[in-house]
């Protein structure tokens, strides 16, 4: 928001003084408005970052209580798949025929090929493990780090929606003092365009046109506004214009 200076020794017409003082307070109370929007959902997200790190640590526990569940159940198969092996095998000492040889060697084969499915489930269910080890400290100190963090910001947040009412109300208060203290006219004009265009009813001068809509100002009221003996409007737009002695310096 542009504050304007009236620079020294320059005069503003007190209405539009005093209509500044009330656009800043106009746009405080906005902003306390538009933070009791947004200031939740900052919360929500805020939140929601320290669930979602902490959940990662806790599925990584899950997955790694899984694997081992898994490697030692296949451990155990593999070694029941071991004994069913030795005694095939010593059975092929007693064969009589081909075709119970046959049996015992598809027998065997089959056994054979299950345990080598069980050993690389072990072996990739280790390589995991060990990665889940090796990622347990990384997860932990980033679920801290968020947790320490989001949790600054939640307790400011908390305490900004907790006295969000009180600044508004004071703002509010203040609105009311300065508008009592401005000419009727000029705060009808104020409101009017206001309710309008929103923000930004009082504007500056830019080169010699609104600082609202760009249309430029005839020479009489360029003067007019130049002097700040009355409240002057754009013929376009409404708004309320100043002249910014600070900023116009070089136009003087
Ligand atoms: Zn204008």
């Amino acid at each position: 928001m542009n504050v304007v200076g009236t620079g020294e020794g320059q005069q503003m017409h007190p209405d539009l003084e005093l209509l500044l003082k009330l656009q800043h307070v106009d746009y405080d109370i906005g902003e306390l408005e538009r933070s009791k929007e947004y200031m939740p959902d900052m919360m929500g997200s805020l939140q929601n970052e320290i669930d979602v790190s902490s959940k990662a640590i806790e599925n990584s526990q899950t997955e790694l209580e899984d694997l081992t569940v898994k490697q030692k159940t296949s451990e155990l198969e593999v070694a029941s798949l071991q004994e069913d092996l030795k005694r095939y095998q010593s059975q092929m000492l007693s064969i009589k025929t081909n075709k119970e040889y046959d049996a015992l060697v598809t027998e065997i084969d089959t056994i054979k090929t299950r345990v080598t499915e069980y050993e690389n489930d072990i072996l990739s269910a280790e390589e995991r493990i060990e990665e889940l080890k090796n990622s347990e400290e990384a997860l932990a100190s980033n679920a801290k780090t968020i947790a320490e963090n989001n949790g600054k910001q939640l307790k400011k947040l908390q305490e900004r929606i907790d006295s969000v009412g009180d600044k508004i109300s004071k703002q509010q208060h203040e609105r009311q003092r300065l508008a009592s203290k401005v000419g009727k006219p000029a705060l009808s004009i104020y409101e009017r365009v206001r309710r309008g265009k929103g923000a930004g009813v009082v504007v500056t001068l830019k080169k010699r046109a609104c600082g609202g809509c760009f249309k430029s100002v005839p020479p009489q009221r360029y003067y007019e506004i130049r002097k700040g003996e009355k409240v002057v409007c754009c013929d376009n737009c409404g708004r309320l214009l100043v002249f910014d002695h600070s900023e116009n310096a070089d136009q003087d």
